[in-house]
This record gives C-alpha cells, structure tokens and sequence, in this order.
C-alpha cells in the first residue's frame, strides 16, 4: 500500500487539475485585456473619446485593481496546480489537515481549511 498523502482519488485530482487550468485559462485571457486597459492614460482625445480624462483615469485605477486581483488568483492557481504535482493538493496549509471537499469544490485553489480559514 502506497502512503496516504492528501486522501484525494485520483479521479478527484484530475477533476481539480481541469478545473484549475480552465480557470487559469481564462482568466490569461482576460489579463490580456486588463493589461490594455490598465496602460497609461492617453491623454489624445480622439483615443479617450467621450471620456474625459477623470474619467478614463478613474478607469485605468479600476482595471489597474482587476489586474492584480487577476495576477493574484492565477498565482493561487498555479500554486494548487504545484500542490497537485506534489501530491500534497486538499491540504490545508497551515495545519496540514484535509481541506473539506465541498470546500474544495466551492474553490479549488482554496489553501485552508474551514477553521483555518476562518482564523486568518
Ligand atoms: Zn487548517
């Protein structure tokens, strides 16, 4: 018998690794075009159209905040993806027992257990 390490099926592991790809797919799309967004404002009216230049600015800080919500999942993304590989996915980081797996299905780049997660 092989030790028991994070008590996920394989079947569950693939599943979470899916789920996890096709987010991290996703969301490279879309920091694509919060990156364009987020540039610098052009203060060319032409290119700002109606938009004043508050407003475009304002804008820009709002795709500016997507964007690191955005690099901060996919680094939550990856992080799980790793944990996958190193078979230590569903546990919980900071007291290394399972994570529940309604938890996991909620989110599955989630770090902490219910209790931990709470704590923090
Ligand atoms: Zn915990």
């Amino acid at each position: 018998m092989k030790p028991k390490m994070s008590g996920r099926s394989p079947s569950d592991l693939d599943t979470a690794r899916q789920r996890l790809l096709q987010e991290r797919q996703r969301l490279e799309q879309a920091m694509i075009e919060e990156r364009v967004a987020a540039a610098p404002v052009q203060l060319d009216q032409s290119s700002v159209g109606r938009l004043t230049r508050m407003d475009a600015m304002q804008q820009q800080a709002m795709a500016q905040s997507m964007l690191a919500r955005t690099e901060r999942r996919l680094r939550m993304l990856d992080a799980a993806l790793a944990r996958i590989s190193a078979g230590a996915y569903g546990l919980c980081c900071e007291c290394g027992n399972e994570i529940e797996p309604e938890r996991l299905a909620a989110d599955p780049a989630v770090v902490f257990c219910s209790e931990c997660g709470r704590r923090r």
